[in-house]
């Protein structure tokens, strides 16, 4: 394989078991597997946590839905990002929960739903007043059955939004409690609220994503982080060919390395249609036999080079590691996310279809 993707179940479910054990069993997990599980599979991912006992599963859309259905999901799904007119059909033939985000929607509903309250984030979700809500929410042919809304700024202990944000949900939950309506399900958290135990956001459902994978963002003057979980994903490259250059040969598009002196290099087979980050080129390291090796020159389309004088007997058709531990050596993709200059998550979502996926158990 010119590159792939090793994939635990076992972490991922360790992961999962983690989550459940901090919040207890008051409070449920609903595993965001959207985007194909943050490109962890979202079919074996979703198997693996249904197994696991996850009775609930967020996906973003409704063709992600259908995806795990088809594939025999019993959990509930829930579409989190809205849906399109032409896909309400495909909704309820496939029992999808949906999110609605806008009063004017409710009379279409006819399946148990759940409503997104903007509460300052200014994305989705409806920021009318309590009242309003509950007035519409009484006039509705369907049940409500969850309350939802989602912060902005969560891993800013420095901010006061999330707490602003936490009135504005109280209020509406209050106004609904007046109005004589309590949703089944209220909740507010994804990862990092989880994760620094701000445990006032957890209502009685949760929304990990990040920490199913094996990641916690690293917050802003936050409280100790009381979550552990692991990476479940490792990637690989295979080298194509190694080969030595000579003091000031240019490497690559752009000639944007000029070797110093004289270079042992391998060519791997991934790039950027792969997922590997463009913003890699001369700044990224993969791991070559236990050791850190370098990217040299630009970051291709199908190709990455890398300097290996320091791990020479690196021979073609051996493999690297881009995401993982080696021996003591170890990338995870917050560190890759750094050197990229972008976050952990896009560099997660950002593997490409065509990495092969294999799954450990
Ligand atoms: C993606 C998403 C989540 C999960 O976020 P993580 O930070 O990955 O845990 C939770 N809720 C909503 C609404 C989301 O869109």
């Amino acid at each position: 394989m010119r590159s792939w993707v090793e994939i635990s179940l076992q972490q991922i479910r360790a992961n999962f078991r983690a989550v459940q054990a901090l919040v207890g069993d008051s409070v449920e997990v609903m595993p965001v597997v959207k985007a194909d599980a943050y490109r962890h599979g979202a079919i074996a991912v979703s198997h693996a946590l249904e197994a696991e006992g996850a009775r609930w599963l967020a996906v973003s859309n409704v063709e992600e839905g259908c995806v795990l259905r088809q594939a025999g999901t019993q959990a509930r799904i829930v579409v989190m990002a809205d849906f399109l007119e032409d896909e309400r059909e495909m909704l309820a033939t496939h029992h999808l929960t949906p999110v609605i985000h806008s009063l004017q929607d409710l009379h279409a509903v006819h399946v148990p739903y759940h409503l997104k309250i903007d509460t300052g984030m200014n994305r989705l979700g409806t920021s009318a007043q309590p009242d309003e809500i509950a007035r519409a929410v009484k006039a509705a042919p369907a049940p409500l059955e969850g309350l939802m809304t989602h912060f902005a700024s969560s891993g800013n202990y420095e901010s006061k939004q999330t707490e602003q944000q936490l009135e504005r949900f109280e209020a509406v939950i209050e106004g609904l409690r007046r109005a004589g309506i309590t949703p089944r399900y209220m909740h507010s958290s994804a990862t990092t609220p989880i994760a620094y135990r701000r445990q006032e956001a957890w209502g009685n459902l949760v929304r990990p994503g990040h920490a199913i994978y094996g990641y916690v963002s690293p917050a802003r003057s936050a409280p100790a982080r009381v979550l552990n979980v692991a990476p479940a994903l490792t990637w690989k490259a295979t080298v194509l060919e190694v080969k030595d250059v000579e003091a000031g040969a240019l490497i690559g598009y752009g000639g944007i390395h000029r070797a110093a002196r004289p270079l042992r290099i391998a060519v791997l087979a991934a790039g950027y249609a792969d997922g590997i980050p463009h913003r890699l080129g001369n700044r990224g390291q993969v791991i070559v036999k236990g050791k850190f090796a370098p990217v040299v020159g630009a970051v291709s389309m199908d190709l990455t080079t890398i300097d290996i004088t320091g791990c020479p007997d690196l021979q073609a058709g051996e493999a690297v590691t881009l995401l993982g531990a080696d021996g003591a050596a170890s990338i995870n993709a917050q560190q890759m996310a750094k050197w990229a200059g972008t976050i952990s998550y896009a560099v997660l979502c950002g593997i490409h279809a065509r990495v092969k996926r294999v799954y450990i158990d």
